[in-house]
């Protein structure tokens, strides 16, 4: 016996309406319905709650150096898989799907470029290729970024996005962060510049490396930051958490990072405080 017929053409409203793709899309904090044109020209944030979407590598590249001096590196090394690892695919059948996926090789691109004049070497993470994850690659790329500095005596910067290390190489990602982190050690040393930008989000063994370790650390409005997730933490310290406390805004405030910066100000800001460091007087806010 049948007691109740779906009858879905009588719904009051109806199916529900698809936001043709590519034209308009939906603000992932606010709900906003945006232009996609306007938002792309407002850098992809959003015009009504200032909300700041995630970007690719190629987007940042283009907001930070000057137009046509970048030169990118280190393209083609690519990830072993020391411990034929397998979870849902195989290892290297993620890497080869990433890669076709993405046009990248590596969750991270770097290479050399300038920003207002001045030469600089530029790593940028790609959350669009497996999470952002740091694997040995992406270890070994930051670490020639790094050794370009060194060489050519110039700034470095680095832009993170990672859900932190990379599960699929066990201990050889987490040696990245040992790795990364003793080579800025040296750029310190000498006394260059290294400014770390924190995008959304950028968490893990990134965080608790070469993403904490700027001279100067700036952060986009609202990213996610963080070490484990506030579950772990809760249960690890007993204790329960402050509302906010893993975003820029909270970081600032407990001296974590040192200012946050809206995207659309990111490359003046960079500007300056490369002025600054190249010992030419301080900054003009
Ligand atoms: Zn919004």
């Amino acid at each position: 016996m049948e007691w109740f017929k779906k009858n879905r053409e009588g719904v009051a409203g109806g199916e529900k309406k698809e936001i043709p793709k590519g034209l308009w899309t939906k603000c992932e904090s606010c709900g906003e319905i945006i232009f996609v044109r306007e938002l792309e020209k407002n850098r992809w944030v959003c015009p009504k709650c200032n909300y700041h979407f995630r970007i690719r590598f190629s987007d940042y590249l283009e907001l930070l150096t000057d137009p046509d001096t970048w030169k990118e590196y280190d393209r083609n090394i690519t990830s072993a898989d020391p411990l034929r690892f397998k979870d849902s695919k195989r290892y290297p059948d993620r890497i080869r799907e990433a890669r076709k996926k993405t046009s990248l090789t590596d969750a991270v691109v770097c290479g050399t470029g300038k920003i207002g004049g001045r030469a600089v070497s530029v790593a940028v993470m790609d959350f669009s290729f497996i999470g952002g994850s740091m694997g040995s690659v992406v270890g070994e790329k930051i670490a020639r970024a790094i050794e370009r500095a060194l060489e050519r005596k110039i700034p470095l910067i680095i832009v993170s996005c990672s859900g932190g290390a990379r599960m699929q190489e066990g201990i050889l990602s987490l040696m990245q962060m040992a790795k990364t982190s003793a080579l800025l050690a040296q750029l310190q040393k000498k006394n260059l510049p290294f400014i770390s930008v924190l995008t959304n989000p950028t968490t893990a063994g990134v965080m608790a490396s070469y993403a904490s370790l700027g001279d100067v650390i700036i952060a986009e409005p609202k990213a996610l930051l963080g070490f484990a997730g506030p579950r772990v933490i809760a249960q690890t310290i007993g204790q329960e958490l402050p509302p906010g406390f893993q975003s820029s805004e909270f970081f600032l405030e407990h001296g974590f990072v040192d200012m946050i910066c809206e995207r659309k100000e990111l490359r003046r800001t960079i500007n300056l405080l490369l002025e600054y460091f190249s010992g030419n007087g301080s900054p003009r806010a």
